[in-house]
């Protein structure tokens, strides 16, 4: 019977990443996916140009049960070792904004990078190949794959989460994770557009495409400053994907629509300086204008109105809502658009400096199924390198 060293399951960002460093460290590796295509995500990524890691890279950018979790693996790999790796391959890249660093050359250039790492240390990629059964006995891991069963003294699971299954994503590493006696907080669409009640759609029919630089918040965690869109369907664009990740599932999501600024000290002063200036006007020095032109009707005003006929209830209701503006989304555009999955296998039994699992020696979880999730910006692909490297070096 065929046996490795280390048969990792996933052939995608973490999964051929932590193949080509435990090859690198002299040990056989075979990495396996269902798919035709490696690494799928890391091709559609960032436009085509994966947005590989973000430089302002911290744990507060991630989402998990345990906060701290994380911290051990991105401390030990930075994103400057991801961007040596792609030096050494002849990679370049550009800061686009907020840290986030874009490849100069197509996605496909990391894909065949991570590839060229893994087999030319020796290790293999076998792709179309499913995997039916894990388990483990006296001998070590027998995992029964399409092609045969294979023995392993180490099994990593860096399948994945359930974003976008029309591209091979399956809840396959929650099903092991269970089975090796984990637990597994509930996995939900993350980075993901939120929809609109039918109310709403018909409000908002007329204001499709229109951005509008905003600090958006959900009840908990931070607020991202950053363009809400407007679409037909209901919210986008990156501030919405953002908070996406920290909604749950009811609550109304605030917008700032005035980052920065005091409402009510730019409309008082409004008033008196432009008495005979319409509102929507006025607005649309701060607005869109075709939202300037909506937003009044939140506060049950005309928007032709001259600011002078505006009164000090008025102006303060006004200055309220622009500062939060409250939306409630009816859900989100789910596992079909998601960028990520937030939850996944509980990092309580796993270790933070390996990626291990405490339950059963050998077995290792990491990337995107574990409960570990990045905000937008290059942060997941750190947490798929951070995590498989962590991996690696003791796989
Ligand atoms: C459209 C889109 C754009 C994105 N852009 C960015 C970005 O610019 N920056 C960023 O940081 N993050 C981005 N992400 C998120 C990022 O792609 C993921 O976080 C990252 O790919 C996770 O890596 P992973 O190896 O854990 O999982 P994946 O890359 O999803 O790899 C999992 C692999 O496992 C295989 N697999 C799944 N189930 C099985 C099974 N049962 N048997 C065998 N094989 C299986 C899959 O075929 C896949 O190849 C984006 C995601 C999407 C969907």
């Amino acid at each position: 019977m065929e046996h490795v060293d280390a048969l990792v399951l996933g052939g995608g960002a973490a999964g051929l990443f932590c193949g080509g460093r435990i090859a690198k460290r002299g040990r056989s590796v075979l990495v396996l996916d269902h798919a035709k295509k490696p690494a799928e995500k890391i091709r559609i990524s960032g436009g085509g140009r994966c947005n590989f890691t973000n430089l302002e890279t911290e744990p507060k950018c991630f989402l998990s049960e345990n906060p701290h979790f994380a911290k051990s693996a991105l401390a030990r790999y930075t994103p400057w070792d991801f961007c040596a790796l792609m030096a050494e391959h002849g990679l370049t890249w550009h800061e686009k904004t907020l840290g986030q660093l874009f490849c100069d050359q197509k996605s496909g250039a990391i894909i065949d990078m991570l590839i060229q790492e893994l087999e030319g240390s020796g290790g293999e990629l076998r792709l179309e190949t499913a995997i039916q059964d894990v388990d483990h006995d006296a001998d070590g891991f027998l995992v029964q794959t399409s092609a045969g069963p294979i023995r392993a003294s180490s099994v990593i699971v860096a399948t994945g989460g359930l974003s976008i299954p029309k591209i091979g994503a399956t809840g396959f590493a929650y099903d092991i994770a269970k089975q090796f006696g984990h637990e597994v907080i509930e996995p939900r669409p993350a980075l993901v557009p939120m929809t609109f009640t039918d109310a709403y759609k018909e409000t908002f029919s007329n204001l499709s495409g229109v951005a509008i630089p905003v600090e958006a918040r959900a009840e908990t965690g931070p607020s991202f400053v950053e363009n809400m869109l407007l679409t037909h369907r209901g919210l986008s664009g990156p501030s919405v994907l953002q908070v996406s990740s920290y909604w749950h599932g009811s609550e109304a999501l605030t917008f700032d629509l005035m980052p920065g600024q005091s409402a009510l000290a730019w409309l008082k002063e409004a008033k008196q300086a432009t008495p005979k200036q319409a509102l929507s006007q006025r607005l649309a020095e701060v607005l869109p204008a075709r939202f300037a032109t909506y937003f009044p009707s939140e506060a049950q005003l005309d928007p032709g109105m001259k600011l002078a006929g505006l009164s000090n209830q008025q102006i303060d209701h006004l200055a309220q809502l622009l500062k939060a503006w409250r939306l409630k989304p009816a859900g989100t555009e789910g596992w079909r658009t998601a960028e990520v999955t937030a939850g996944g296998v509980a990092t309580d039994a796993l270790s933070s400096r390996t990626m291990e699992s405490k339950r059963q020696p050998g077995l290792f979880f990491i990337g995107e199924c574990v409960d570990v999730t990045g905000w937008l910006g290059g942060y997941n692909f750190q947490w798929a390198w951070a995590s498989a490297a962590a991996a690696a070096d003791v796989a």
